[in-house]
């Protein structure tokens, strides 16, 4: 069997579309969904991803507040920015780019977000909601994976389900949105991590094995059973000679071996990365609706 490759890069295409003749409807009504963007420092990375997010924004219509901080920007500094946007009605969600620089209070940043603008989905107020299967923004990684299973026409309910990885911003939320008692839900779900004594145990048993390990190889083919659908969270850089910059981007699992037993597979980049910045777009526009009390999903 050759897997059906999800193209990832199609699906947030499709998903943007659809936001955007929303966000146009939504203006008719003179409502502005808007983003506030806080980058502090100039690191490379998230620059980029900065950028990135703000023309996504453009793209679809959306406002984006931007704000480029100092590295050497106190606690202080940052804690009344992120204070002024809670205040400000034109602006629907928060974003605070991670890492901060050393020396802020990451945790102390988030929780001063009001969590009706943590278009993240990081407080503490909304992953509590998520466990309990309230409405809550649900953050954007693991939104996008199930949005990417979905609309693969993957069936999720009832599906074993193994997660490789439990951080908090992909495995844990993930495990804890696919185990809700709803639809595109209802699976049963293990999560592994670098104390699971028999990885290959886990993954071999599974419907759709998940792999959000940020370690190259961490899925080979004798891992996983023919027909399994495969979703490859991972971004690892290798190095590699043939390349100006010097290295590629391959994700968790053994794409091209494994793509000749599953079902379906995402691949790397082009699979969930376009996924993440879709979902954060998605939430802010919900935000912006329910801002406007217009009923949200
Ligand atoms: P993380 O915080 O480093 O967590 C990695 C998790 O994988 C940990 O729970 C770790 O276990 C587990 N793990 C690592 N090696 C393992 C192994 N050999 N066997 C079993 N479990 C293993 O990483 P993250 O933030 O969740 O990100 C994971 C990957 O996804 C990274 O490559 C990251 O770049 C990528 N990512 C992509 C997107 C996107 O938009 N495409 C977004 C977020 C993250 P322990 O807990 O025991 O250490």
């Amino acid at each position: 069997m050759t897997a059906q490759i999800i193209d990832g890069k199609q699906v947030a295409a499709d998903m943007r579309a659809e936001l955007k003749e929303e966000v146009a409807r939504l203006k008719e009504k003179g409502i502005v969904p808007g983003l506030g963007v806080i980058l502090v420092g100039e690191d490379p990375a998230s620059q980029s991803y900065v950028r990135a997010k703000e023309r996504a924004c453009e793209d679809i219509g959306i406002y984006s507040d931007n704000n480029r901080l100092l590295s050497q920007t106190s606690q202080e500094e940052l804690m009344a920015l992120v204070e002024k946007m809670n205040k400000d009605p034109k602006i629907n969600g928060i974003l605070v780019q991670l890492p901060l620089p050393k020396g802020l209070n990451e945790a102390e940043v988030l929780l001063a977000i009001d969590p009706a603008k943590d278009v993240d989905g990081f407080h503490p107020v909304n992953v509590g909601k998520m466990v309990v299967g309230e409405k809550a923004f649900l953050p954007c990684t693991p939104h996008g994976v199930i949005q990417l299973l979905k609309r693969s026409g993957v069936t999720i309910e009832g599906a074993e389900v193994v997660i490789v990885g439990r951080s908090n911003i992909v495995g844990k939320p993930l495990a804890n949105m696919l185990i809700q008692k709803k639809p595109n839900a209802n699976a049963t779900v293990t999560v592994c991590h670098t104390r699971t004594k028999d990885l290959a145990y886990h993954t071999k048993r599974a419907d759709i094995v998940i792999a959000a390990a940020g370690r190259p190889n961490t899925v080979t083919a004798d891992m996983i059973k023919e027909g399994v659908v495969v979703i490859d969270v991972g971004v690892n850089r290798v190095e590699d000679a043939t390349k100006k910059r010097g290295y590629r981007l391959v994700g968790d699992v053994d794409f091209e071996a494994v793509k000749e037993k599953a079902s379906f597979i995402t691949p790397v980049p082009g699979g969930v990365g376009p996924m993440t910045i879709t979902m954060l777009l998605y939430n802010t526009v919900e935000s912006a609706k329910k801002a406007a009390g217009i009923e949200v999903e």
